[in-house]
């Protein structure tokens, strides 16, 4: 039977999914659930949830936890219910009623995980070529494998995409964003007070800081046992990026340095440039025992779909993180992917169909970012 008699027949497509991350876990959930086989191929041997701070829930993320009976999305998130802007003194500018609801990275992604199958989900498997006319692709241990459709969610660094499109590359944005998680109970009660209940900024005049509450590291949700996550976007002001972004081990990192990679000297600056901010933020970057730094970029295709390969998510598309909208992406675009499976006649016209839709949509949110950037860490 060819792959689009089977597929006719009722019993679902063969989904091969390049990369294990949020993007590629919300594909193989949202197929699995409409009848697909998908298979996910994930390079790093090592669990990833160790890695990673707050992430803004958004509506469509929760949605997809509850319609696929994954959890209550209540139950590993955490909610603001004001928008505040500080002086830089630290008094209260400015404050919006407003409710925000946060996840942390760890917590969606053990979810999303565990809602997955272990023997569908192999670790340590670098996909290194595809082919997009036979949907195959070749893995790092010399193996190929044939689908009926292949999905790289791989990620800013996605090498499909390279292969696909050789000419696009990731655009450096002039500034950074530096980060950290502190635990609650490491905190003065003065500073928990300050933050507890409120999405806090303050907006100097080329850095931009911001604080909300997230779980903690097993996804606790109390007061007492969340953890504070910090984002402050801050301009390199002359600095060399090459010496920011050399590690522990003296690598130059292309895009972000992992907690406790920074170097000593590189943290000293940091810390003593944060006597800018105000006192209750300073105290919060102060004590981050682990702060990290990533480098901000666009990044924009011309089209999600090759013949038989996707790109999904930040394969495709990555938009600043002032939109809050990278996991909520991939997982509109896992979504969309299989509700277009399910309503159009053959692969190719569904592949057409999701590509145009998800398409726009991914390169409105790019410029939408890049607007919202540039506007906040004043550069023109
Ligand atoms: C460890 C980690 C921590 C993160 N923490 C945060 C956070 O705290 N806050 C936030 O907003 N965003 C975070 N992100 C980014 C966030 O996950 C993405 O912006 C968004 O969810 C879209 O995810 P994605 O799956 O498209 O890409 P990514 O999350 O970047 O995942 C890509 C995945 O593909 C794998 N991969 C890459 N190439 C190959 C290949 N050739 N073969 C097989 N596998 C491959 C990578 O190892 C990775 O697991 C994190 C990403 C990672 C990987």
């Amino acid at each position: 039977m060819s792959n689009e008699q089977s597929r006719q027949s009722g019993s679902g497509l063969d989904v091969l999914i390049s990369g294990g991350s949020m993007g590629g876990l919300f594909t193989g959930i949202a197929l699995a659930r409409s009848g697909h086989r998908p298979a996910i191929c994930e390079r790093s041997a090592g669990a990833l949830e160790s890695r990673g701070g707050g992430i803004v829930a958004q509506r469509n993320i929760r949605r997809f936890l509850s319609d696929h009976d994954i959890v209550d999305p209540e139950e590993i998130t955490t909610r603001s219910h004001e928008r505040r802007f500080l002086t830089e003194s630290g008094d209260v500018e400015r404050a919006v009623s407003e409710t925000m609801v946060f996840t942390s990275w760890d917590a969606l992604y053990r979810q999303l995980r565990d809602a997955f199958p272990d023997e569908r989900y192999r670790t340590g498997a670098e996909v290194t070529a595809v082919t997009p006319e036979a949907a195959a692709v070749r893995i790092d241990d010399g193996t190929e494998r044939t689908a009926d459709v292949v999905v790289a969610a791989e990620g800013g660094q996605s090498s499909t995409r390279a292969q696909l499109y050789p000419d696009v590359e990731p655009e450096f944005a002039s500034y950074v964003a530096w980060r950290g998680v502190v635990d609650e109970a490491d905190l003065s009660g003065a500073c928990v007070g300050a933050f507890d209940g409120t999405f806090t900024f303050y907006q100097g005049a080329d850095q931009l800081i911001l604080a909300y509450f997230i779980p903690g590291p097993d996804g606790e949700t109390a007061p007492g046992s969340r953890r504070l996550n910090w984002v402050w976007y801050d301009t390199l002001d002359g600095r060399d990026r090459g010496a920011i972004f050399t590690d522990t081990s003296d690598a130059e990192r292309r895009f972000s340095v992992s907690p406790g990679r920074l170097r000593d000297p590189v943290r000293r600056r940091q810390r003593e440039r944060a006597a800018t901010l105000p006192p209750v933020f300073e105290t919060l970057v102060s004590e981050t025992s682990e702060p990290f730094v990533q480098a901000i970029y666009d990044l924009t295709v011309p089209a999600m779909v090759a013949d038989r390969v996707c790109l999904l998510g930040d394969g495709a598309f990555v938009a600043r993180p002032h939109t809050a909208a990278g996991t909520a992406k991939a997982a509109g675009d896992a979504t969309a992917l299989a509700d277009a499976l399910a309503s159009r006649g053959s692969v190719n016209d569904a592949l057409a169909a999701w590509d145009r839709t998800r398409t726009e949509y991914g390169a409105g949110l790019v410029a939408r970012g890049k607007e919202m950037g540039d506007v906040r860490l004043n550069l023109d």
